[in-house]
């Protein structure tokens, strides 16, 4: 997996802090920018993480380039629908000799390895065959979830914050928080007190709402009766 943060808005900390500051003060945003101290910067982002007040953190986005992921992952993210995604097309791209990501699971048998590296060969066999006579659109119609891709994707910090706290908690798939993980050390990299409380709940409120799929790390919330889907 290769994940980078490719771009973000410049000095997302002091833009998110302005627009938050700009609600209680007769300066306007662009004076506000410049005239706030990197303390007082810090000082509004703890407040705006303690308080849940999360609207300003809409104003900064980051877009990260992700290679070496499954479709079964890419299917995942998208599912997060405040974002942009940009995908690599199987309509455009031919597959002719496609990568593939391998479970662990799957790895750690031999036998199995061998059966899941078999099939692959032969999915690949006959995508190939169909690409003879059909275009790469329908010939896709073959290939499997595990197939490699590559996906641009731009959030807001905002967006991020539920991101994380969804797909970094144990109960996300090995391969999406192994992603979620990784953006996270990216963002934290640019705007370390933006996401300092950014991750799931057992991380952030030391409690779980999964309810009977806790993975028991922390103590369940009281009104956590049930968790999302299975995917
Ligand atoms: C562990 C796990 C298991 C899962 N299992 C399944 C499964 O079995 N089947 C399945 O289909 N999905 C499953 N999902 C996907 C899940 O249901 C969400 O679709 C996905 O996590 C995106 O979350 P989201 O809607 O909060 O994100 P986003 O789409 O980015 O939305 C962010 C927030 O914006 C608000 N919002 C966005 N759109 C709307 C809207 N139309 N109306 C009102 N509010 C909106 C909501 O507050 C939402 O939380 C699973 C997810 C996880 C983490």
């Amino acid at each position: 997996m290769f994940v980078k943060l490719l771009n973000h808005t410049p000095d997302p900390e002091r833009t998110v802090a302005a627009a938050a500051r700009l609600c209680y003060s007769p300066v306007g945003a662009a004076d506000l920018f410049t005239g706030l101290s990197d303390k007082e910067v810090a000082r509004l982002l703890a407040h705006l993480v303690e308080s849940g007040h999360e609207s300003p953190t809409e104003h900064v986005t980051f877009t990260f380039a992700i290679e070496g992921v499954s479709r079964a992952l890419t299917h995942q993210l998208v599912r997060h629908r405040i974002a942009s995604y940009s995908q690599q097309s199987q309509r455009y791209v031919r597959e002719e000799s496609f990568d593939y990501i391998t479970p662990p699971s799957v790895a750690a048998d031999p036998a199995l390895k061998e059966r899941f590296t078999a099939t692959m060969a032969a999915v690949q066999s006959a995508y190939n065959e169909l690409l003879k006579s059909v275009p790469p659109e329908d010939a896709r119609y073959v290939l499997p979830n595990a197939c490699e891709t590559k996906i641009v994707a731009t959030f807001n910090a905002r967006s991020l914050y539920n991101f994380f706290k969804l797909r970094c908690c144990r109960r996300a798939q090995w391969e999406i928080r192994a992603l979620a993980c990784a953006m996270r050390e990216e963002v934290r990299r640019v705007a370390p007190r933006l996401f300092a409380l950014a991750g799931p709940s057992c991380e952030t409120e030391g409690v779980c709402h999964e309810g009977r799929f806790s993975c028991g790390r922390a103590p369940l919330a009281s009104h956590s009766g049930k968790g999302q889907g299975v995917e």
